[in-house]
């Protein structure tokens, strides 16, 4: 097992300040992995620094200069996505194929997207007597979760960059390694020392203390609800800007006249897809009640196709989830489910068969969930599916909007026409029509409390600019 003692500061790996180690676990098996440097306040001190001091130079840089810094990184992720498949899902859990498509796909695809965009952008704008400057927001603080664990770096590391911000970046504790990797990646792109910075560390201890710095101008972050909260608060003391991706508990809602079995087939698929633990999953599926029982025995019949297994071997769909205290919260979701009255019928509390190691859960559906249950309310993040009946469109579109979220969604319906009439009613940041398919040039955020800000394409970049007019 390696143990990584160091950070990424200021254009080099130095021996981290911070006291320890944090283990790295492998969920399929319950080996350790790894250790990595469980850096402390003094390595975020060091790394602000570092990017502090880099800051000017690299936000006059132009935007030809910084393109080609961003291609390089771009074609560093390409050129590793094996390596990156690997590392996800040994920390994470994730089945290879859909590691090698998302987990190391979908980063490099982010990134191509702004090395396009980087391109076409104006940074000037004419306004009658003003011209309007969009400068960089300075330096950034970057907090990402475990769930994409790359997806989320890339989010906000390519456009904080492409818009000539500095960054330090503290990842989640459960999926280091490919953090490390992409500090490798920005390297070998040959990014001038300072303007990427990589401190691994605890939450509590890294992440507050990069979230409190009086020198990080911007604070993007990614995880749970009750951390960015907290966050939100802070950064209000202390007049900073945020972004927050929060938490989901999106509705897919099923319209009469919609392929019923298409829509319920692709949800199963969609909530199943890295054990549940998507912020945008589909956790909710609301059919009419005239077709509630059909939906039931579909939506069954579906999640027996997902067997949880080895996420090494291709063939395997579905992998554990990232950690033991994930696992045993899904678990509770399951049973708080159970005691409130909701019928299993895939799934449940018990282990999978076979699973002697590991952290799996069964893919469950349940069926009868009202919308008053904890498991229709909170998010559950394990391959858990909630089936809801409504009555008619006006009592579907209350559902769909009744949570604290709202992050995602999706509409089926018989016309386009018609499930956009019902999107457009949905308080939340994006809704797929009949499938649309997740587009990475979109904006990406959410409504009420899932978050503040976007990510992704121009939007995205935008998050990282601020303005500064002048008249003439
Ligand atoms: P989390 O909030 O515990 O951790 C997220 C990150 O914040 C980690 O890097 C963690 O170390 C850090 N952190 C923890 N405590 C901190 C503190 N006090 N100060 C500063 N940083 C701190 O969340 P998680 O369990 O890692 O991730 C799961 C959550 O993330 C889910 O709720 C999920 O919905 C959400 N999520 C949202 C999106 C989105 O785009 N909306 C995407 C992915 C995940």
């Amino acid at each position: 097992m390696e143990t990584y003692t160091d950070q990424y500061i200021g254009g080099s790996w130095r021996p981290s300040l911070g006291e320890g180690t944090i283990t790295v676990l492998n969920p399929a098996t319950e080996e350790d992995l790894a250790a990595v440097a469980a850096g402390d306040a003094a390595d975020v001190d060091a790394a602000v620094a570092a990017a502090r001091a880099a800051q000017r130079a690299w936000g006059a840089t132009s935007k030809e200069v910084r393109l080609g810094f961003l291609a390089a990184i771009r074609d560093g992720l390409a050129a590793r996505q094996e390596e990156i498949a690997a590392t996800v899902t040994a920390e994470l859990g994730a089945p290879i194929g859909f590691s090698a498509a998302v987990h190391a796909g979908l980063p490099l695809a982010v990134a191509a997207g702004y090395v396009d965009l980087l391109a076409g952008f104006e940074f000037t704008e004419r306004v009658g007597n003003s011209t309007v400057y969009r400068e960089p927001a300075g330096v950034v603080g970057a907090i990402t979760p475990w769930n994409y664990p790359l997806h989320q770096i890339v989010a906000k590391v390519v456009p904080a960059l492409a818009a000539g911000c500095t960054v330090v970046l503290k990842p989640a504790e459960d999926t280091p390694l490919v953090a490390r990797l992409f500090a490798q990646i920005v390297h070998e792109a040959g990014l001038p020392a300072g303007v990427f910075n990589l401190v691994t560390g605890l939450g509590a201890v890294a992440g507050a203390a990069l979230a409190a710095h009086p020198d990080v101008e911007l604070v993007s972050f990614t995880g749970s609800t009750a951390v960015g909260r907290a966050i939100a608060e802070q950064a209000g003391r202390g007049i900073k800007r945020v972004a927050l991706e929060l938490g989901g508990k999106s509705a897919n809602v099923v319209l009469p006249g919609a392929d019923l079995a298409r829509a319920v087939n692709v949800n199963v698929g969609n909530v199943f897809a890295n054990s549940g633990q998507t912020c945008s999953a589909w956790t909710r599926l609301l059919v009419h009640q005239d077709q509630y029982e059909e939906a039931v025995t579909i939506a069954a019949k579906a999640a027996a196709k997902y067997v949880p297994g080895d996420p090494t071997a291709p063939e395997t769909r579905l992998g554990p989830v990232v950690n033991a205290k994930q696992r045993d919260r899904v678990r509770g979701y399951i049973q708080a489910g159970i005691d409130a009255g909701a019928r299993v019928v895939a799934g449940g509390v018990d282990a999978p068969e076979g699973a002697e190691r590991g952290f799996f859960v069964r893919p469950t559906i349940l069926a009868d969930v009202t919308p008053e249950m904890t498991v229709a309310q909170e998010e559950i993040f394990g391959p858990v599916l909630c089936v809801l009946a409504y009555r008619d469109e006006d009592h579907a579109v209350e559902l769909a909007n009744g949570t604290e979220y709202g992050l995602a969604g999706g509409v089926w319906a018989a016309d386009e026409e018609t499930a956009v009439a019902f999107a457009r009613r949905m308080d939340t940041g994006q809704v797929d029509i009949n499938g649309g398919r997740f587009n990475p040039l979109a904006p990406f955020g959410g409504y009420k409390g899932s978050g503040i800000g976007r990510e992704l394409g121009r939007h995205g970049l935008e998050e990282f600019l601020r303005t500064k007019s002048l008249q003439f």
